[in-house]
């Protein structure tokens, strides 16, 4: 296998908007920790890569300096059994497999596209457990499925990075949609906690174009989308980005904590 560091310099994710605003900031207790774990031989050259250019600490320092976090979160390239991305809560640890760099290069770095389709669903997938890890260590309210309201915030982290980062999220629209292609439905991908593939394609597709629909006015032209959903793209993407706006706002370093609410008062 030849590893190709094909999203190395691609990126300089701002992971999140926002940053101080006033007043001075209550020390953080925790922060966001970028390790680059070993790796096999073969990946020595790709993990080798990743830390010249530093590629996990240039997203940690972006969200240490746009978010306050009461412990430690790691974000973590390591070996793992399955190729995949994944969220421990009992480490908070966010892991971006090597296999998972491994298996999307060996299938689609060579083809038409290829390299944004890897990269862009490798940091698609970072960025979707960075949502589980932020639901889970600042206890923020989730009303729908979890899964879905992660994949809004990758998508939202992405199309904030401006034509590099559409092109990742288009990337990470390709690797479902080949996934729905490849992959025959069964009912029990029905009872899954995550949406179809499928699904995730028109969704992100919508986010995409919601947020500029004269941007990539085509994704309709060309009935990737269809009409009938897209009509309703800007203001869906507008809520889901105010939505993860409120949720992160008092999260922001500067702002302090609301003081506690008084004790409820008995009604007589
Ligand atoms: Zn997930």
């Amino acid at each position: 296998m030849t590893i190709r560091a094909v999203f190395l310099g691609a990126l300089a994710m701002a992971a999140c908007r926002g940053t101080a605003e006033h007043g001075p900031e209550p020390p953080a207790e925790g922060r966001f920790v970028a390790h680059y774990g070993r790796a096999s031989p073969e990946f020595e050259e790709f993990r080798a890569g990743l830390v010249a250019n530093r590629f996990l600490d240039t997203i940690a320092i972006r969200l240490n300096d746009s978010l306050r976090i009461p412990r430690d979160i790691t974000l973590e390239t390591a070996h793992c059994p399955e190729p995949n991305a994944s969220y421990d809560r009992e480490t908070r640890r966010v892991t971006l497999c090597y296999e998972l760099f491994r298996e999307l290069s060996e299938k689609f770095a060579r083809e038409v596209g290829g390299e944004y389709l890897v990269s862009g669903t490798l940091v698609f997938a970072l960025m979707h457990e960075l949502g589980h890890a932020l639901i889970d260590g600042l206890e923020l309210p989730t009303v729908g499925r979890e899964e879905d309201a992660v994949d809004q915030l990758a998508t939202i982290l992405l199309l904030n990075q401006g034509p590099t980062g559409d092109s990742l999220a288009f990337g990470a629209v390709g690797w479902f949609a080949l996934n729905a292609a490849r992959n025959p439905l069964d009912d029990m991908a029905f009872a899954d906690h995550h949406g179809l593939d499928q699904q995730r394609v028109y969704n992100i597709i919508c986010w995409i174009y919601g947020r500029d629909p004269d941007r990539y006015p085509e994704v309709v032209k060309e009935g990737w989308l269809p009409d009938h959903r897209a009509e309703g793209c800007q203001a869906e993407y507008l809520r889901l980005a105010r939505s993860w706006d409120r949720l992160l706002a008092p999260h922001r370093p500067g702002v302090r904590a609301p003081p506690a609410p008084p004790p409820p008062v008995g009604s007589g």
